[in-house]
Protein backbone atom coordinates (compact mmCIF):
# COMPACT_ATOMS: atom_id res chain seq x y z
CA UNK A 1 0.00 0.00 0.00
CA UNK A 2 1.23 3.44 -1.19
CA UNK A 3 1.89 5.47 1.99
CA UNK A 4 0.49 8.91 1.98
CA UNK A 5 3.34 11.41 2.92
CA UNK A 6 0.82 14.37 5.23
CA UNK A 7 4.45 16.43 6.06
CA UNK A 8 8.53 16.43 6.52
CA UNK A 9 9.56 18.11 9.52
CA UNK A 10 13.37 19.13 9.80
CA UNK A 11 13.41 18.73 13.90
CA UNK A 12 17.44 20.13 13.92
CA UNK A 13 21.11 19.09 13.91
CA UNK A 14 22.61 17.91 17.15
CA UNK A 15 26.32 17.37 16.85
CA UNK A 16 27.23 15.60 13.26
CA UNK A 17 23.54 14.14 12.72
CA UNK A 18 20.32 16.25 11.78
CA UNK A 19 17.27 14.67 12.27
CA UNK A 20 13.88 15.18 10.59
CA UNK A 21 10.32 13.27 10.67
CA UNK A 22 7.77 12.55 8.08
CA UNK A 23 4.60 11.24 8.75
CA UNK A 24 2.73 9.59 6.55
CA UNK A 25 -1.03 7.82 6.41
CA UNK A 26 -2.87 5.51 4.32
CA UNK A 27 -5.08 7.96 3.00
CA UNK A 28 -5.19 12.00 1.84
CA UNK A 29 -8.47 12.45 5.02
CA UNK A 30 -6.93 14.10 7.86
CA UNK A 31 -10.64 14.55 9.20
CA UNK A 32 -11.10 12.16 11.64
CA UNK A 33 -14.67 11.06 13.49
CA UNK A 34 -14.43 11.47 17.25
CA UNK A 35 -14.33 7.76 17.66
CA UNK A 36 -11.08 7.50 15.71
CA UNK A 37 -8.05 5.29 17.14
CA UNK A 38 -4.51 6.29 16.02
CA UNK A 39 -1.99 3.35 14.84
CA UNK A 40 1.49 4.52 15.28
CA UNK A 41 4.16 3.05 13.67
CA UNK A 42 7.79 4.10 13.85
CA UNK A 43 10.45 3.41 11.78
CA UNK A 44 13.95 4.97 12.36
CA UNK A 45 16.36 5.37 8.65
CA UNK A 46 19.68 6.24 8.93
CA UNK A 47 21.15 7.67 5.44
CA UNK A 48 20.31 4.15 3.46
CA UNK A 49 19.47 1.82 6.10
CA UNK A 50 16.58 1.14 8.82
CA UNK A 51 17.50 1.15 12.34
CA UNK A 52 15.29 -2.13 12.27
CA UNK A 53 16.23 -2.82 16.19
CA UNK A 54 14.63 0.98 16.63
CA UNK A 55 11.64 0.04 15.12
CA UNK A 56 8.87 -0.84 17.50
CA UNK A 57 5.61 -2.85 17.31
CA UNK A 58 2.61 -0.63 16.11
CA UNK A 59 0.57 1.09 19.24
CA UNK A 60 -3.08 2.09 19.29
CA UNK A 61 -4.50 5.52 21.12
CA UNK A 62 -7.49 6.88 20.83
CA UNK A 63 -7.27 10.56 18.53
CA UNK A 64 -9.12 12.49 21.60
CA UNK A 65 -6.57 10.87 24.07
CA UNK A 66 -3.51 11.55 21.65
CA UNK A 67 -4.90 15.09 20.90
CA UNK A 68 -4.88 15.59 24.77
CA UNK A 69 -1.48 14.01 26.17
CA UNK A 70 0.37 12.92 23.08
CA UNK A 71 3.72 13.96 24.31
CA UNK A 72 3.33 11.77 27.07
CA UNK A 73 2.33 8.72 24.63
CA UNK A 74 4.97 9.67 22.17
CA UNK A 75 7.92 10.12 25.11
CA UNK A 76 7.38 6.43 26.02
CA UNK A 77 7.03 4.33 22.35
CA UNK A 78 9.91 6.32 20.91
CA UNK A 79 12.00 5.86 24.17
CA UNK A 80 14.10 3.16 22.97
CA UNK A 81 15.56 6.04 20.83
CA UNK A 82 16.98 8.15 23.90
CA UNK A 83 19.39 5.44 24.99
CA UNK A 84 20.60 4.94 20.99
CA UNK A 85 23.89 6.45 20.13
CA UNK A 86 22.58 8.89 17.26
CA UNK A 87 20.39 10.14 19.64
CA UNK A 88 21.06 12.11 22.71
CA UNK A 89 18.50 13.03 25.30
CA UNK A 90 18.40 16.85 24.05
CA UNK A 91 17.35 15.61 20.41
CA UNK A 92 15.18 12.53 21.79
CA UNK A 93 12.68 15.51 23.60
CA UNK A 94 12.81 17.71 20.58
CA UNK A 95 12.11 15.06 18.49
CA UNK A 96 8.78 13.86 20.45
CA UNK A 97 8.14 17.43 20.63
CA UNK A 98 7.98 17.90 16.61
CA UNK A 99 6.10 14.69 16.06
CA UNK A 100 3.48 15.62 18.82
CA UNK A 101 2.91 19.24 17.46
CA UNK A 102 2.96 17.75 13.84
CA UNK A 103 0.08 15.22 14.50
CA UNK A 104 -2.01 17.97 15.79
CA UNK A 105 -1.39 20.17 13.08
CA UNK A 106 -1.93 17.32 10.22
CA UNK A 107 -5.39 16.19 11.87
CA UNK A 108 -8.47 17.27 13.26
CA UNK A 109 -11.36 15.50 14.98
CA UNK A 110 -14.87 16.42 13.77
CA UNK A 111 -18.58 15.37 14.71
CA UNK A 112 -19.33 15.24 11.32
CA UNK A 113 -16.40 13.69 9.25
CA UNK A 114 -18.03 11.01 6.85
CA UNK A 115 -17.76 7.30 8.21
CA UNK A 116 -17.17 3.71 6.27
CA UNK A 117 -18.56 2.14 9.03
CA UNK A 118 -20.76 2.96 12.01
CA UNK A 119 -20.01 -0.38 13.81
CA UNK A 120 -16.58 0.05 14.43
CA UNK A 121 -13.78 2.94 15.31
CA UNK A 122 -11.98 3.71 12.30
CA UNK A 123 -8.62 2.96 13.08
CA UNK A 124 -5.96 5.83 11.35
CA UNK A 125 -2.64 4.35 10.90
CA UNK A 126 0.04 6.57 10.94
CA UNK A 127 3.44 6.14 9.95
CA UNK A 128 6.68 8.31 11.39
CA UNK A 129 10.08 7.74 9.94
CA UNK A 130 12.43 9.18 12.09
CA UNK A 131 15.33 9.83 9.71
CA UNK A 132 18.85 10.73 10.62
CA UNK A 133 22.20 12.35 8.21
CA UNK A 134 25.56 12.00 9.69
CA UNK A 135 26.21 16.07 8.50
CA UNK A 136 30.19 15.29 7.56
CA UNK A 137 29.16 13.46 4.70
CA UNK A 138 27.48 16.05 3.02
CA UNK A 139 28.72 19.69 2.93
CA UNK A 140 25.26 21.72 3.33
CA UNK A 141 23.04 21.07 6.18
CA UNK A 142 20.64 24.04 5.64
CA UNK A 143 17.46 23.09 3.94
CA UNK A 144 16.49 24.67 1.34
CA UNK A 145 13.57 24.21 -1.41
CA UNK A 146 13.63 23.03 -4.87
CA UNK A 147 12.04 25.90 -7.49
CA UNK A 148 9.03 25.07 -8.70
CA UNK A 149 10.46 25.11 -11.93
CA UNK A 150 13.19 22.44 -11.03
CA UNK A 151 10.53 20.10 -9.56
CA UNK A 152 8.01 20.56 -12.74
CA UNK A 153 10.66 19.75 -14.87
CA UNK A 154 13.05 17.48 -13.63
CA UNK A 155 10.85 14.99 -11.62
CA UNK A 156 9.69 12.44 -13.80
CA UNK A 157 7.32 9.80 -13.54
CA UNK A 158 8.15 6.47 -14.01
CA UNK A 159 8.37 2.62 -13.75
CA UNK A 160 9.92 0.39 -10.82
CA UNK A 161 12.33 -1.59 -12.84
CA UNK A 162 14.43 -3.71 -9.98
CA UNK A 163 12.48 -5.37 -7.24
CA UNK A 164 13.08 -5.16 -3.24
CA UNK A 165 13.45 -1.31 -3.08
CA UNK A 166 11.39 1.06 -1.07
CA UNK A 167 11.24 4.79 -1.51
CA UNK A 168 13.27 5.54 1.02
CA UNK A 169 10.97 8.67 2.38
CA UNK A 170 8.21 6.66 3.87
CA UNK A 171 10.11 3.23 3.80
CA UNK A 172 7.61 1.32 1.65
CA UNK A 173 8.64 -1.24 -0.24
CA UNK A 174 7.96 -0.84 -4.43
CA UNK A 175 6.68 -3.90 -6.18
CA UNK A 176 8.06 -4.08 -9.61
CA UNK A 177 6.54 -2.02 -12.37
CA UNK A 178 4.94 0.45 -9.67
CA UNK A 179 4.40 3.51 -10.78
CA UNK A 180 7.07 6.31 -8.94
CA UNK A 181 8.68 9.40 -9.86
CA UNK A 182 12.56 9.73 -10.38
CA UNK A 183 14.69 12.35 -9.87
CA UNK A 184 18.03 13.06 -12.56
CA UNK A 185 20.52 10.67 -10.39
CA UNK A 186 17.94 8.16 -11.17
CA UNK A 187 16.69 7.33 -7.82
CA UNK A 188 13.17 6.79 -7.72
CA UNK A 189 10.09 7.93 -4.30
CA UNK A 190 6.66 8.24 -4.66
CA UNK A 191 5.35 11.51 -6.02
CA UNK A 192 3.80 12.78 -2.75
CA UNK A 193 7.14 11.54 -0.78
CA UNK A 194 9.23 13.08 -3.02
CA UNK A 195 7.10 16.46 -3.71
CA UNK A 196 6.94 17.20 -0.29
CA UNK A 197 10.67 16.54 0.22
CA UNK A 198 11.67 18.63 -2.18
CA UNK A 199 9.49 21.73 -0.56
CA UNK A 200 11.99 20.87 2.29
CA UNK A 201 15.23 20.22 0.36
CA UNK A 202 16.02 20.68 -2.80
CA UNK A 203 18.77 17.13 -2.49
CA UNK A 204 18.23 13.85 -3.65
CA UNK A 205 17.49 12.15 -0.18
CA UNK A 206 19.67 9.39 -1.09
CA UNK A 207 22.94 10.88 -3.04
CA UNK A 208 22.36 14.42 -2.58
CA UNK A 209 22.31 14.88 -6.22
CA UNK A 210 21.06 18.86 -5.98
CA UNK A 211 18.31 20.59 -8.13
CA UNK A 212 17.92 24.21 -8.61
CA UNK A 213 16.93 26.21 -5.94
CA UNK A 214 15.27 29.34 -5.87
CA UNK A 215 18.04 31.62 -5.57
CA UNK A 216 19.89 29.88 -8.26
ZN1 LIG B 1 7.13 7.01 -0.26
ZN1 LIG C 1 19.78 10.46 -5.89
Amino acid sequence: MPRYCYSITTIGSHQRFSYYASMLGATETTTLRPAAIFRFTIFVSSEYDRISELNTPSTLIPAETFFREGSNFLQTLLSPLSSHRLFGTHIFETIVNAVAHEVRQIFRVDEAAPSSSESEPPEVPVWIVVGVNDNTLFESTNLVPASQEAIDTLLKKSRVVQGESCCCICLDEFNVNAECYTLPCQHFFHHKCILRWLQTDHTCPMCRHPLLTLKD
